[in-house]
């Protein structure tokens, strides 16, 4: 019986074991995760769960903890999830894909945030509506919310969005 305590100890002083649980409403969308790196990336150690709010994370969306033995861990507001569902119509599917592809990007590729902008014509202005906007460079923006406003500019950038995320040349 002592011999099982000490191990026990043992396993959580010295490391973590490796876990994938995934909700399966948000499968679909790490799996996109995983091609449009190319299939080279591998998880094996994640936690991806919908939660009615985030202790940790103030007024955020989605939230991604993570640090030394701990399977990272992925939160997602159900409220958000369930806002833009398939029948909420519209480009809900590209708000889902964004903020799991934002939260994958620490929670798996342990990305920082990236923060910089460029200016951009808005497409399709008339009147005295701002014609140019900040477009955030990278997916890892600190406020995901703020590439929602103007999906359609993250729909026509995304191989470039995929390219930034995944470090490819
Ligand atoms: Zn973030």
């Amino acid at each position: 019986m002592r011999l099982l305590i000490l191990l026990v100890l043992f396993t959580t002083a010295c490391g973590h074991k490796l876990q994938v649980s995934i909700d399966p409403q948000v499968q679909p969308y790490v799996d996109r995760f995983v091609q449009a790196s190319g299939e080279v990336i591998q998880i094996n150690d994640l936690i991806v769960e919908l939660v009615p709010a985030i202790p940790e994370g103030g007024d955020d969306l989605a939230y991604c903890t993570w640090g030394d033995n701990q399977t990272p861990r992925v939160q997602i507001v159900q409220w958000f999830w369930d806002q833009t569902g398939p029948n909420t119509g519209g480009d809900s599917d590209t708000l889902r894909e964004l903020v799991v592809f934002h939260e994958l990007g620490h929670c798996v590729l342990f990305r920082p945030h990236r923060n910089d902008t460029f200016q951009m014509s808005i497409p399709g202005v008339t009147g005295n509506a701002p014609s140019t906007a900040q477009y955030p460079y990278s997916i890892m923006y600190y406020e995901v919310d703020q590439m929602l406003v103007n999906t359609s500019y993250y729909e026509q950038n995304r191989e470039n969005y995929m390219q930034e995320l995944f470090q490819r040349e």
